[in-house]
């Protein structure tokens, strides 16, 4: 039989209505055997996360304030659950030491872990699985760092000898035994953690969506969904602010080499996104996996005469920014212009030095920088073997009657990215978008 770890997002775990779906799910596959929950979410746009409640209330509980009134209310969000199922278990006890815990001043990690853990308890008993708690499994360094390999061989260990377990998502503890949690989001890590600890065979990531779009539904009107993407694409476009996944996730089970499958709690019935080590040729796959794009980046342009003689130029240019802390994203150059592609708002944190520090070092015949520039990156493994992609990406936005400042073939051939004025970003992306999916 096959082994599935499966994560559930808050939003799939708010309410009492939300669970009953997470329970059917669980219980229509018995390879479905380790569950990893987040904290409750929001049941509608305007509620709060429990994750939120509890920072919260910590906060209040360190400014001596009385928290009795906020706390119930998060005590309700969890109470409601288990009256509406009808779940025979009791968290007064629970409650009243993470009470305990905030007066003595157990750190704000602490407060925010016990969204999970609370509902991790719910949820072990609903399913009648065993309880795990991640403080005794996994494991962050003194720097706060993962200790990834410590972690992998405890939780497997443990793991064996349980068939059907639910470890909560989002928090471990430290080596002086403390709780310690990963960024927000961070339960899809820990559900990749459980997964490669597993050695699964698949882990399934339940959320509120139907996998990961082609494009922002914001810009294009119901975008095509991914059926497939590689480890590597699916980097590509999370950096340029598609997400639907936490950025770590990836990195465990990429390691050991186990898909991810994105699904929808509210509609189970749909296949989601395949997230894979690599894809076979003939998946069936178009040319493009999918189209992302960020505003707010800035080109600063240094011109010499004779650059490319300049043994060491590039060296001496990009010293420049990692001494003041500035990430470079592209770097598109000419015989005698190099050009520097970077976020406005780091570039703005310490513009005077970076400008002053390149003059001293490269003494150039001019320097500009231009602001408002979007980045739009074009994803897909499926361009490696089509000819003429990024001509008809080019050709695709200037009949759109933009006029591109900055284009960047990766070497890998996965992405084409191209630069342009933030006012043409929407234009340009659904330019692109309709030249590879044609409206139907
Ligand atoms: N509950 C945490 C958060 O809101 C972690 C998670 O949901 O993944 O960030």
């Amino acid at each position: 039989m096959q082994l599935k770890v499966v994560k559930f997002g808050g939003s799939s775990l708010a309410d009492a209505a939300q669970f009953k779906k997470v329970y059917d799910i669980i219980k229509s596959d018995p390879s479905r055997r380790f569950v990893v929950p987040s904290a409750p979410g929001k049941r509608s746009k305007e509620d709060t996360k429990v994750t939120d409640m509890l920072y919260i209330c910590y906060e209040m509980a360190s400014n001596g304030e009385n928290i009795d009134e906020y706390f119930g209310f998060i005590e309700n969000r969890y109470n409601e659950i288990i009256d509406t199922l009808k779940i025979d278990m009791s968290l007064e006890d629970e409650f009243k030491l993470i009470k305990t815990g905030f007066a003595h001043k157990a750190g704000k990690d602490f407060a925010a872990s016990r969204g999970e853990y609370l509902n991790g308890l719910i949820l072990a008993k609903y399913l009648g699985f065993d309880f795990i708690d991640p403080a005794e499994y996994i494991f962050f360094a003194n720097d706060g760092s993962l200790d990834a390999e410590r972690t992998n061989l405890t939780l497997s260990d443990e793991l064996k000898h349980h068939e059907y377990a639910v470890i909560p998502g989002f928090y471990g503890s430290m080596p002086n035994d403390t709780i310690k949690t990963f960024s927000r989001g961070g339960s899809d890590i820990t559900g990749s953690i459980v997964a490669r600890a597993a050695g699964a065979d698949v882990y399934e990531n339940w959320t509120d969506v139907d996998g990961f779009l082609m494009a922002d539904p914001r810009i294009i009107d119901s975008p095509d969904i991914i059926q497939t993407i590689t480890y590597r694409e699916l980097r590509e476009l999370s950096y340029m602010g598609a997400t639907v996944l936490h950025e770590d996730a990836i990195f465990p089970v990429r390691f050991a080499g186990i898909p991810i499958n994105i699904r929808n709690t509210n509609n189970p019935e749909a296949k989601g996104t395949m997230i894979v080590a690599s894809s076979s040729k003939n998946d069936g796959h178009g040319i493009i996996t999918g189209i992302a794009g960020k505003k707010g980046f800035s080109t600063l342009t240094v011109e010499k005469d004779m650059m490319n003689a300049e043994i060491g130029f590039g060296r001496r240019v990009l010293e420049v920014f990692e001494n003041n802390e500035v990430c470079f994203e592209h770097l598109p150059s000419g015989i005698d212009t190099m050009s520097v592609v970077v976020s406005t708002a780091e570039l703005n944190n310490n513009k005077d030095k970076v400008l002053n520090g390149i003059f001293k070092a490269v003494t150039p015949d001019s320097m500009t920088v231009e602001d408002g520039i979007a980045l739009i990156a074009v994803v897909g493994r499926g361009m490696v073997e089509a000819k003429g992609t990024a001509a008809r990406i080019i050709k695709a936005v200037s009949d759109a009657d933009v006029n591109i400042k900055m284009i960047d073939q990766g070497s890998s051939e996965l992405n084409v990215i191209i630069g342009i004025n933030e006012d043409d970003f929407e234009k340009a992306l659904k330019a692109i978008y309709y030249e590879f999916c044609p409206k139907k």
